[in-house]
């Protein structure tokens, strides 16, 4: 990518320029922008200019961005001022380029946005031509739709899946020769406490069975110098292609192999006792040892603080100490008092058992707590939230199946799993027979994806809700990778996950895309990211990072506080999606999300 010059900012809109240059003093040059700004508003929106319907919206959107962005309100709470940047910039008082790149295409496509430019539309392709109507309209139509369907299957066949027979076969092989590693039988493999018993705990092990790079081999040795859990099970690692390339197991090694800057991160964090860890804030929304509660109808459970593997950008960081730890069952007095508190809060109808990962626990426990949850009579569902459907299918025994369907009692109680499941690439046919499990038994399954540069490229998303929904998995939340700063390397913007449920999820059909995308903002639970009345941009700091203000889900109902955050750069996202062989090209149409 070219690194942009302010020139082209100034290009973009040479008036708000000039009123910028002409303003004597900060303040001056606010009023002429505001003044600039309504005024163009208005001309637009009175028909003083012929524009298609789809540019006047970006206009509206780009000028309340802009009027947000230089309102004293969003400086004093940000404590940055772009306008002032522009403003010292235009008048040519900054010299040296103090800002980053971001920032100037930030302000090159507003600027472009407010005008009515901003070339969102290079070809006007529209629906049949006027003349046509009837079935000769319907069948030009479906011929366009034909062509844009091609174009989205030509995306879409770009990643290959955990269940493509090559691929399948390649993991067939890849079992065989972990197995022998480690003198297994075929039988032993297909055990869940043998996987457990043989988790992958350092590089060395790790380095026999599947190719290492040195970074990955150094930062895993870093994780354990530095007691960051670190483990892998063996059929994950038979996920993984054997050489060290990522070129279609990205996503698989991302998930559990940390990277340098994670590791380094977060012992700086550790150390430091930053907020970072818990990042969503579970000391201030637990009002009993094991439970969370940050909705009226809902509260987690946690009763098992570990998981057969560890996933690297984890919420639960900073409480999970190792895979299968040998000291992760709650004590039975806390865990008897945090069921007692669901016994007497009548409100909170549904509980999500998670933790951890409460399906590694043995099936008499999970029996056990099954039961006396479903003795609560006000307790209407219980969501058990697992990974083991990826990390660990063979978990899925008759017997764990049956445990769990027994207190599933339609029209009385419901209980359901949710399960974690990246990418395409990490379903297998024994991810699908696990699933079927409980499917045949009437438990639903349904999907949490977290959005990262790892699932993020055009419809990777969608190529996964359609394998999940194939496999019998309702996709059901997508989430932003929050503000986690250990995660920085795997976040992507906001406006990405904007733009992807737009002009990806809104392509297939309704029953595949039923997921929300989702911010989880701290203490105070799932913010919807989709409608623009959940959050606005509020400023554009001088790396180029958008600052958000979240609205809690509360507006409308109680005054509750709003949530600042800062998202990660456009521009370094674009950048890496380049690194990574896309073409920015492909998603230009990311600094219109806003
Ligand atoms: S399975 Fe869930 S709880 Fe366990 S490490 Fe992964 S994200 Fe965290």
């Amino acid at each position: 990518m070219t690194t942009p010059r302010f020139q082209q900012v100034w290009d973009a809109n040479p008036e708000l320029t000039r009123l910028l240059r002409d303003s004597a003093t900060l303040a001056a040059a606010r009023r002429a922008a505001f003044d600039y700004l309504n005024r163009q508003e208005q001309l637009f929106l009175n028909h003083e200019f012929d524009i298609h319907a789809l540019e006047l919206v970006t206009i509206i959107e780009c000028t309340d961005v802009m009027k947000q962005v230089i309102s004293e309100r969003s400086e004093t709470v940000t404590g940055h001022s772009a306008l002032r940047i522009l403003w010292r910039k235009a008048r040519g008082e900054l010299v040296e380029d103090t800002v980053a790149p971001g920032f100037k295409e930030e302000f090159r496509h507003l600027f472009h946005g407010i005008r009515g430019q901003s070339r969102l539309y290079p070809e006007m392709v529209a629906g049949p031509p006027p003349q046509l109507t009837g079935r000769a309209a319907a069948r030009e139509r479906s011929r366009g739709l034909d062509r844009l369907g091609e174009r989205i299957d030509g995306w879409i066949r770009r990643y290959p899946t955990g269940l493509d027979p090559i691929v399948a076969r390649r993991r067939e092989h890849n079992r065989r020769r972990i197995a022998e590693q480690f003198g297994g039988s075929p039988q032993e493999w297909a055990n869940h406490v043998w996987q457990l018993r043989h988790i992958v705990r350092d590089s060395a092990t790790l380095g026999r069975l599947v190719k290492l790079t040195p970074e990955e081999r150094s930062a895993i040795d870093q994780a354990n110098d530095n007691h960051i859990p670190f483990g892998v099970t063996p059929h994950y690692v038979s996920l993984m292609d054997y050489n060290a390339s990522r070129l279609c197991d990205h996503s698989v090694r991302a998930q559990v192999i940390p990277t340098p800057e994670y590791v380094e991160l977060m012992q700086a964090n550790r150390q430091l006792g930053t907020h970072s860890l818990d990042f969503m804030q579970e000391h201030d929304t637990s009002p009993v040892d094991l439970v969370t509660r940050r909705y009226p109808g809902i509260a987690i459970l946690k009763p098992y603080n570990t998981c057969a593997q560890v996933c690297v950008y984890c919420q639960r960081n900073w409480e999970i100490s190792r895979p299968w730890a040998d000291d992760a069952l709650a004590p039975a007095d806390r865990l008897a008092a945090a069921i007692d508190w669901f016994r007497s809060h009548p409100y909170v109808r549904e509980v999500l058992v998670t933790g951890g990962d409460p399906l590694v626990a043995g099936t008499r426990f999970i029996a056990g707590l099954l039961s006396r949850l479903a003795d609560i009579r006000h307790i209407e569902r219980i969501r058990i939230g697992s990974r083991v459907p990826v990390t660990l299918p063979m978990r899925f025994t008759r017997d764990l199946a049956d445990v769990i369907a027994r207190h599933h009692e339609p029209g009385r109680r419901e209980v359901c799993v949710v399960t974690h499941v990246q990418h395409c690439y990490e379903l297998t046919p024994e991810t699908v027979a696990a699933v079927q499990q409980l499917r045949r038994r009437g438990i639903a399954v349904y999907n949490q994806m977290v959005f990262t540069r790892e699932n993020s490229r055009r419809f990777e998303a969608v190529a996964l809700r359609r394998l999940l929904r194939l496999a019998g998995v309702d996709p059901y939340y997508s989430f932003n990778t929050k503000g986690k700063e250990e995660t920085v390397d795997f976040r992507v913007p906001i406006a990405r996950l904007l733009q992807e449920q737009k002009e990806e999820a809104r392509l297939v059909p309704g029953l595949v895309r039923t997921d929300e995308a989702v911010f989880n903002v701290p203490g105070m639970g799932k913010n919807y990211v989709r409608a623009g009345q959940h959050h606005r941009v509020i400023m554009i700091r001088p790396d180029g990072r958008r600052v958000y203000e979240f609205h809690p889900w509360e507006k409308g109902i109680s005054l509750a506080p709003t949530y600042i955050d800062t998202d990660v750069g456009i521009w370094e996202y674009l950048e890496w999606l380049e690194s990574v062989g896309e073409k920015p090209q492909d998603y230009r149409s990311i600094w219109y999300y806003h």
